[in-house]
């Protein structure tokens, strides 16, 4: 790395952490925690990633949704782990939650300002603004997320020995919440299971001739060109269809697919009754809010790379938009992440370079509670190596260390990110025949090993 030229050079940290984002500043807290005298470098707002908007720390670029909170689904088991590990990131969340029905979603601003005050104010951290441009000699923590400016990109592929992998997301669009008209969108949550009487979603309800009409003017409407997306971005990396990733496909991909895809799959009915007919609608697209104050709401599942002119008149097709103003367009975005199985031991050390580890996004793991936690593990284990302490491996059986072994046992020849599921955790020795109850005995199994972790000693 080269220190930034506007920042004065300050005595040698004990860890460098690269990357200000939901991995880093959780590394950064952990080390630093243990004693640790961390430089913390983040390149905004210096220079930007073209998806981020502002210079804090674990700014959410995109959907503002931790995920389920529920005990028994794979989310609401990490979120757990990290509650019980003292995750910084996810007591700052659980300290800006807004109404979500069953899910752990954050006002974006206040969780990036409470995260950014937290670990700028932490006496053990350093926080540099500045672009790295080489991994430093040292201790290191890289966690410069999917948008790894490409000066790093190049000094990590030469030291993995890698060609870096790329593939394309995209984000969903976000409305003003005073330009949707409620007297044709309707606020409920499925089946009445929210957190708040009035339902936790603004539901848009379409008729079938609705849905067919919307269908047809998505399908026709001009996407942005892939190639100059491309060259813009990273010299033209080749993106067909094929390097989208599957659980973020832009909708008029997943449209092309089959007519019914969307009804069947983000703008499922299900739950849900419109107040006016008493029936169920034909589809339903969902907007959850943005922040507290129900300014702003994001049109959940909308991912979509078309013109923005084309999302102004196609969006506002959808019944109760049709004098919708955006907050913000969506938008498709590149994806940077290494061959972790061939390059990562489980305790996210380079084989490389065991003075160096990689965390967040970069290591292929997806989703904003798995990079926090990517984060926990590498600032952890920084901190052990600096004392003497052998890194600690996670027990496969929790959801934080199940993530870990499914990116580091992967197949180096077909490696594709991973999220927390139920699936990539070993299989029960006596699973129970119900879906829930299997899901519960997962729960309970990831809960006992991890106690008996933190029971060992300190993580
Ligand atoms: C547009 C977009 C939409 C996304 N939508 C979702 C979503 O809806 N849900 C979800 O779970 N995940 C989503 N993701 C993935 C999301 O980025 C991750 O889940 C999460 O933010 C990754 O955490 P991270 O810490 O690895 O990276 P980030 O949070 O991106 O943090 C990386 C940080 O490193 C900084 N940086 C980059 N290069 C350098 C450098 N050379 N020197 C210093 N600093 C540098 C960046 O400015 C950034 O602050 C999305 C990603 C993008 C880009």
């Amino acid at each position: 790395m080269d220190a930034p030229s506007d920042v004065p050079a300050s005595r040698t940290p004990d860890l460098t952490v690269l990357g200000g984002g939901l991995a880093g500043s959780e590394a950064a807290w952990q080390a630093a925690e243990r004693g640790l005298r961390v430089r913390l470098v983040e390149m905004r707002p210096v220079r930007t990633t073209g998806a981020h908007r502002t210079d804090r720390l674990a700014e959410l670029v995109c959907s503002n949704s931790l995920g389920s909170a529920l005990p028994d689904r794979a989310p609401g088991i990490l979120m757990a782990e990290l509650r019980r590990m003292d995750s910084l990131l996810l007591r700052c969340a659980s300290d800006c939650a807004v109404a979500a029905g069953g899910a752990l979603a954050v006002d974006r601003d206040r969780f990036a300002a409470a995260v950014t005050a937290a670990v700028g104010s932490h006496p053990g951290i350093e926080l540099v603004r500045g672009e790295a441009v080489r991994i430093p000699e040292g201790p290191c923590v890289v966690a410069t997320g999917p948008l790894t400016s490409p000066a790093l990109a190049a000094s990590l592929a030469e030291l993995t020995g890698e060609r870096h992998l790329y593939f394309f997301d995209a984000i969903a669009p976000v409305v003003d919440g005073d330009s949707i008209d409620r007297t044709v969108a309707f606020q409920a949550s499925r089946y009445d299971r929210g957190a708040t009487e009035e339902g936790d979603y603004i539901n848009c309800p379409f008729t079938s001739g609705e849905y067919e009409a919307f269908i047809d003017a998505l399908l026709a409407a001009e996407r942005i060109p892939l190639k100059g997306f491309e060259q813009a971005i990273d010299g033209g990396v080749r993106a067909g269809e094929g390097t989208y990733f599957e659980g973020c496909l832009p909708i008029e991909v997943l449209a092309s697919r089959g007519r019914e895809s969307l009804a069947f799959g983000p703008m499922r009915p299900v739950g849900l009754r419109d107040p006016r007919t008493g029936r169920r609608p034909h589809a339903v697209l969902q907007l959850r809010r943005e922040d507290a104050a129900g300014e702003r709401y994001n049109l959940v599942g909308f991912q979509t790379n078309l013109r923005h002119a084309e999302q102004d008149r196609v969006f506002r097709m959808i019944p109760g938009l049709a004098r919708a103003t955006f907050a913000r367009h969506g938008e498709m975005h590149r994806n940077t992440f290494v061959n972790a199985p061939r390059i990562l031991e489980p305790t996210l050390q380079m084989r490389a370079r065991p003075d160096v580890f990689l965390a967040g996004q970069l290591t292929g793991v997806e989703g904003y509670l798995g990079n926090i936690a990517t984060g926990l593990i590498a600032g952890c284990n920084a901190a052990r190596i600096a004392s003497g302490a052998p890194p600690l491996v996670w027990p496969a059986e929790t959801m934080t260390g199940a993530l870990v072994a499914a990116i580091t046992g992967a197949d180096p020849a077909y490696f594709q990110p991973v999220k927390a599921s139920l699936g990539i955790l070993p299989p029960l020795a006596d699973p129970p025949r119900g879906k829930r109850e299997r899901a519960a005995a997962y729960a309970a199994r990831a809960a006992a090993a991890l106690g008996a972790l933190l029971a060992s000693g300190p993580a």
